[in-house]
């Protein structure tokens, strides 16, 4: 069996997040998209976790369930701490099986100094390593992923705060991680080369910091759907597929700086010294300029970027789970119709699609363009299935400004 999850995205007590992340909003929001199972976010947070304890119903598999929609207890911990002289600044993804697990972390946290009341994602004065450690001895079970890894800031191997390896971040820990998150300005196939990365699991969620971005990235898991079931996916990279932003709308795929509107691939970068053309001042240095840092000669003559199928996904032809780009309905729709994303036209037609064809995730991947046509006009039906087939023209994000990817036909 399969099924799909979206095990990064925040609470409404989070930094800078949306008030509208209840768990009344983001149950409907997953049924639309199609989503089995969501993280509940932010569990350390004192008032959010009184809130889960109350309203979620244990399933008696470590999963829990909220108006038809499973839970896994999920956080994202923000380690701030000095290594080798260097400040660093690493995000992990946490999951735990149960909430007496919870409470532990959340108490062990505190004591150490986190502030848990002032934000759902807690900043911690500890390093990676020590973190995972203390996890893991409150419940072997605990799982840590490392988030969005490529991102300059906060992400492992990140330009601005990160590493050069896994194994530099998370010393003798190191083995305890089975997985990755690729991030919104990475997919898969920029991943493969790496062999350090080869036996770790890729997996793709959508960081929403609001209702409508829930699902932007999601992976499809084979297997048991329990929490036993996630680990053991996890620790063999049993992955179905994931669902993939276009790398280049991520808001750090190439390098450059806002304020001068400099944008650049890596090789301009490379060949101007990482230094702005405008200012002179060092470039925020975006995730492609990071992997393509992190290839060997002989990774690059390896290099893998996949073959796109006949139905969209991109494999990789040595068996790494496959994933599809993907461009979210709601701006396909706002594209198609010339209007804003959040417009009531492109809402009203949106939860018609939806509900004609079951879920987001079935007319983006699965409906074919004969079924499409009937239910949408004729220039958005082409955008979908561009957009699924990789036939998009596509400006890159940079220093923080996000990309757009044009499918309509
Ligand atoms: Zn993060
Ligand atoms: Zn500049």
């Amino acid at each position: 069996m399969a099924y799909t999850a979206d095990l990064h995205l925040h609470s409404p007590f989070a930094y800078a997040c949306s008030k509208n992340l209840t768990l009344e909003n983001v149950s409907a929001r997953a049924k639309a998209k199609g989503i089995d199972l969501l993280a509940t976010a932010d569990f350390t947070h004192p008032k959010w976790r009184q809130e889960l304890r109350a309203k979620l119903t244990p399933r008696g598999d470590s999963l829990f369930s909220f108006k038809g929609i499973d839970f896994l207890l999920g956080t994202e911990v923000s380690c701030v701490y000095p290594q080798d002289g260097q400040s660093r600044r690493v995000h992990l993804l946490v999951f735990v099986p149960d909430f007496a697990t919870v409470d532990r972390l959340a108490e062990n946290l505190a004591q150490s100094g986190a502030k848990l009341e002032s934000d759902g994602r807690p900043t911690l004065k500890m390093s990676a390593r020590d973190f995972t450690q203390m996890a893991l001895d409150i419940n072997s079970e605990t799982v840590i992923i490392p988030a969005h890894v490529w991102t300059p800031w906060y992400g492992v191997f990140g330009t601005k705060s990160g590493f050069d390896s896994l194994e530099e971040c998370f010393l003798d820990m190191t083995p305890q991680i089975h997985a990755i998150e690729s991030g919104l300005s990475s997919d898969p196939a920029m991943i493969w080369p790496i062999d350090e990365l080869s036996d770790k699991t890729i997996v793709s969620f959508s960081d929403a910091h609001s209702p409508a971005k829930l699902g932007r990235e999601l992976t499809v898991f084979q297997g048991e759907l329990s929490y036993q079931g996630f680990v053991d996916a996890l620790a063999n990279q049993r992955v179905e597929f994931t669902v993939e932003f276009y790398p280049e709308e991520g808001k750090y795929h190439y390098s450059g700086h806002r304020k001068c509107g400099v944008r650049q691939t890596p090789e301009e970068t490379r060949s101007q010294g990482n230094r702005c053309p405008v200012c002179g001042r060092p470039l925020t240095l975006g995730v492609l300029h990071r992997v393509a840092s992190r290839y060997t000669l002989s990774e690059m003559e390896n290099h893998n970027t996949g073959a796109t199928n006949a139905i969209g996904f991109v494999e990789s032809g040595q068996g790494r789970p496959p994933f599809i780009r993907l461009v979210p309905l709601l701006e396909l729709i706002a594209d198609s119709l010339g209007r804003g994303a959040a417009t009531k036209g492109v809402v009203t037609q949106y939860n018609r699609l939806v509900q004609e064809l079951g879920s987001e995730i079935n007319v983006l991947i699965s409906a074919g363009l004969d079924v499409l046509e009937k239910v949408a006009e004729e220039n958005l039906a082409q955008a979908i299935l561009n957009a699924r087939m990789s036939n998009v023209s596509v400006e890159p994000g940079f220093d923080g400004v996000y990309g757009k990817v044009h499918a309509n036909p």
